[in-house]
């Protein structure tokens, strides 16, 4: 069976791409520019045709992905913009508006023109469920990020720039529920949602490990580079996943009936920033540059969400937070090299 994947060049969605691929899929995945596409076309050689690349230079333009609907059995879409840097410009927002009409713009492709469609798989995030409770509520699949969205509507200019991205992918993924619940009764698809917290791990996308070890290409290289005091690095992290079993968790999605109408909140725990530098110092040969941190820091309370329905509904392994970091490390350390 095919399935199209959007935003197929990013950090998640080339692991997905791998495991469609190595499971028989055929998928046709969109991105920004065809040259994206080159590196994927590259590095899947052997699957030859199984793997088509598409460009969708806009994924808010109407129709954009009119095309690329045909023909596909499942849709996963994972193309959102993912940057802690957003702020509110007027109209449109950089972040916001372009997650929620990117989320329209497809489902509404698919209600036309996805005929042999059966489900579609909306990457969202902890984020559009979490809001400040304080640390001992245990977030579940009934709640919504009220909060982001309440700041950067009301407050606009006053709300952080990371709410930003909490709103947007707060905004699309109720955006995705109410157009499926709309249209429940034309369509012949359901709908799935899945909420990965914090994705560390290896990256086997094309980047630029410049800006990696500097700048957050994903969370994790961001985060480890920051100086936090003794209090931050004990208190301050969340909830984490390797990007492997994220992609894992995607793929069982396409083939889990039960999977059908929830939101899946797929997590291997909770961790603080102390706890990740203490596995980046355990990694031989040592890296240079990372700080040690507070070893040995007195860690806070921890809560995470309620990921129980996910792992049995998807029946997921975690891997542990020593292996993702070290073989994140690794991978960082290679693209230097
Ligand atoms: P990446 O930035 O690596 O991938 C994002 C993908 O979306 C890229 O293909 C990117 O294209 C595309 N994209 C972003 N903005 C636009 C836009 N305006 N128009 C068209 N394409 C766009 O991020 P991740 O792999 O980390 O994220 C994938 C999904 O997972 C996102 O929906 C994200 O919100 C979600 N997620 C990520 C988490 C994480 O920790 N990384 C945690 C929870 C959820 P291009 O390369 O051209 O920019």
């Amino acid at each position: 069976s095919k399935v199209l994947l959007t935003g197929a060049n990013g950090f998640i969605a080339v692991w997905i791409l791998r495991y469609l691929l190595e499971a028989g899929y055929s998928v046709r995945g969109t991105v920004r520019s065809a040259s994206k596409g080159d590196y994927l076309k590259r590095k899947f050689a052997q699957y030859g045709d199984k793997l088509e690349i598409e460009e969708v230079a806009d994924i808010t333009a109407p129709g954009a992905f009119d095309k690329s609907v045909v023909g596909v059995d499942a849709v996963l879409h994972t193309a959102s913009p993912v940057t802690f840097t957003g702020t509110y410009d007027g109209e449109p927002q950089a972040v916001v508006v372009p997650a929620i009409e990117a989320t329209k713009t497809l489902l509404e492709s698919v209600l036309k023109h996805g005929t042999s469609v059966k489900r579609v798989i909306v990457t969202s995030s902890v984020v559009a469920l979490m809001q400040p409770h304080g640390n001992s509520y245990t977030y579940t699949d009934k709640d919504w990020n009220e909060y982001a969205i309440d700041e950067v509507t009301k407050n606009k200019e006053g709300a952080p720039a990371y709410l930003f991205y909490f709103a947007a992918k707060a905004l699309a993924e109720k955006e995705a529920w109410l157009f499926y619940g709309l249209h429940k009764r034309e369509i012949k698809w359901d709908l799935t949602t899945i909420l990965p917290p914090y994705v560390f791990g290896p990256l086997i996308h094309e980047t630029d490990v410049a800006q990696t070890n500097g700048k957050p290409q994903s969370f994790l290289y961001g985060n480890l580079m920051q100086e936090r005091d003794a209090k931050a690095l004990g208190n301050e992290g969340g909830a984490w996943i390797d990007v492997r079993d994220t992609a894992t968790g995607h793929v069982r999605a396409l083939q889990v009936a039960e999977a059908s109408e929830e939101r899946l909140i797929i997590s291997a725990g909770t961790f603080f920033w102390q706890d990740v530098l203490d596995t980046v110092a355990s990694v031989e040969p040592k890296i240079e540059g990372i700080p040690r941190g507070v070893p040995g820091v007195e860690r806070g309370s921890a809560s995470g969400p309620d990921s129980s329905k996910a792992n049995r509904i998807l029946g997921l392994k975690y891997i542990s937070l020593a292996e993702s970091v070290a073989d994140a490390i690794k991978t960082v350390r290679e693209l230097s090299a």
